[in-house]
């Protein structure tokens, strides 16, 4: 168990991608503290599927996007077991539709959760890294923020800012023993994409060379790789894609 005896924050836990990524750094032995906004129940089942494989995990409310609940969901975090090893920014919302009919108050729920929730999430954390001289920042972005999608254009604006946030964090604290990384996710089977009609659904998974939408699983692979070692790693975007995003 290559995280045993650290402790990993990884937001928006209680479903989906991040629910994956929690299970599988469990697994590899860190403690993990579950956060979610709305949905106890969820992110109390991700607790218990994680006790009863033998790890602990606590789940923690907080939005995302409210700095004082971000600020005192870390320290609650920190006072639980001394320290934040590994931060996984994966908590997001997605509002579609074209940008000339999207209301700016749809504009500020995706940039204030994707983009400033990530930011007040790594900046409530970064001090207790600093001090131990370690630490893991990964970043969940998507490949609509490097190829874009019709539709995404809000969406796609937050997922590209994640990029030129993780490079130049990553070039900021590379001295101080910190990896900062992007994971972009091509489409995913969890709940942000279910009210995809069939038809866009199949045109979709034609459009992957691999042919099929990825798991949860899949993505939480590449972030323990990336929490477990990948020391001399850092600044890049891993597309886990089944090859979406493939240059011909
Ligand atoms: P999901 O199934 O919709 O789950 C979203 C998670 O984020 C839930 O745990 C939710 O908590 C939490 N959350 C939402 N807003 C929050 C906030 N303001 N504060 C704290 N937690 C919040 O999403 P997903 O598909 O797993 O996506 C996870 C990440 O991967 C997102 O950043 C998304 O943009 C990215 N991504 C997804 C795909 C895809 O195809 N699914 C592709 C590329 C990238 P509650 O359960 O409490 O509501």
């Amino acid at each position: 168990m290559k995280l045993h005896g650290k402790v990993a924050l990884v937001t928006g836990a209680s479903r989906g991608i991040g629910r994956a990524i929690a299970i599988a750094l469990a697994k590899e032995g860190a403690f993990v503290a579950v956060n979610y906004v709305s949905n106890p129940s969820a992110a109390q089942e991700v607790v218990q599927l994680i006790e009863a494989a033998g790890s602990q995990a606590v789940a923690i409310q907080a939005d995302i996007s409210d700095l004082d609940a971000v600020e005192k969901m870390v320290a609650s975090a920190i006072k639980i077991k001394g320290g934040i090893d590994i931060l996984v920014n994966n908590a997001g919302v997605w509002r579609g539709g074209k940008l000339h009919k999207l209301e700016p108050a749809d504009w500020d729920k995706v940039l204030d959760a994707n983009l400033k929730g990530m930011l007040a999430c790594t900046r409530a954390v970064l001090p207790a890294m600093l001090t131990k001289g370690s630490g893991k920042i990964i970043n969940i972005s998507s490949v609509i923020g490097i190829v874009g999608y019709p539709g995404d254009t809000v969406y796609g604006t937050s997922k590209a800012g994640i990029f030129g946030f993780t490079k130049s964090l990553a070039k900021e604290v590379a001295k101080m023993g910190i990896n900062v990384n992007a994971v972009a996710p091509g489409i995913i089977s969890t709940d942000m994409n279910s009210a995809l009609d069939m038809a866009t659904r199949s045109r979709l998974i034609k459009s992957i060379p691999m042919g099929a939408l990825g798991k949860p699983e899949d993505v939480a692979e590449v972030v323990c790789f990336l929490a477990c070692g990948a020391s001399y790693v850092t600044g890049q975007v891993w597309t886990v894609d089944g090859g979406y995003t493939m240059m011909s």
